[in-house]
């Protein structure tokens, strides 16, 4: 598929705009943009818009389902994340040693992808995904349990925790604080891990609506979709939702 010129304006527009929304946010609260790293989330998106960002500069992609992520993985080079949740029946198609799952929220999927890079001989590199706001609606570890599932990870000779990751419950327009307590409860989650287990240097949060919050409050990595890519289209009955 060709993307139309208008496509590729709009495209070099919004990815000049959301650069500019992580250097700000970053310099208002002393750090560097460069320490903030994008992942551009193509979900839904045909292959060619991968390509194109690729081309435009944007190094890292991500996916919350498991085949989208395996076509475009295999067309596109990039870094790929995986950000979505994770069955133990597809544990194989992300565990390639090179692709960072952001998604690891429970001892079974640690097991389960430890067994599967054990196998392969490669060492899997992955961030724990927390449930920042007991939200049942989405995956993720309870806070109270974080630490025991990032030790448990942590003894896994074939995995490498690199981080956290989160997606807070969506709050009401304004209350920008309610989401700014829920990024710093991660961050406090990390430094309280960081020395014991000093891979475990990642926060992975924020996306397009609420990203400066993220990184003022120390996101390391942003998932950014709309901003980027524009809306999406929505997925054909049947399919499971786009929330990880
Ligand atoms: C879709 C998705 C994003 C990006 O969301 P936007 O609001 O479009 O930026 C980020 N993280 C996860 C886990 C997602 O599923």
């Amino acid at each position: 598929m060709a993307l139309d010129e208008a496509w590729q304006a709009a495209f070099a527009t919004r990815l000049h705009e959301v650069r500019r929304r992580i250097e700000r946010a970053a310099r208002s609260v002393g750090r560097e943009p460069d320490d903030v790293l994008l992942i551009g989330v193509t979900k839904t998106h045909p292959t060619a818009v991968a390509r194109h960002a690729v081309d435009a500069g944007v190094t890292d992609l991500g996916e919350n389902r498991v085949q989208e992520l395996v076509v475009k993985r295999r067309e596109v080079p990039a870094r790929w994340h995986f950000i979505g949740r994770l069955q133990r029946n597809k544990v194989r198609e992300v565990t390639d040693g090179a692709t960072l799952v952001h998604s690891i929220d429970r001892q079974a999927l640690v097991d389960a992808v430890a067994r599967r890079a054990g196998d392969s001989g490669v060492r899997q590199p992955i961030l724990v995904q927390v449930n920042v706001g007991d939200d049942p609606a989405k995956g993720g570890c309870p806070v109270h349990r974080v630490h025991e599932l990032v030790a448990y990870a942590h003894a896994q000779p074939n995995l490498r925790v690199e981080g956290l990751m989160t997606m807070p419950p969506l709050a009401p327009p304004g209350a920008d604080d309610v989401t700014a307590a829920y990024f710093a409860t991660l961050r406090q989650l990390r430094d309280e891990l960081v020395s014991e287990h000093p891979d475990v240097r990642h926060l992975s949060m924020g996306m397009s609506a609420d990203l400066e919050l993220a990184v003022e409050n120390g996101a390391t990595m942003v998932r950014v979709g709309t901003a980027l890519f524009g809306p999406r289209a929505t997925r054909p009955a049947g399919t499971t939702k786009d929330t990880g």
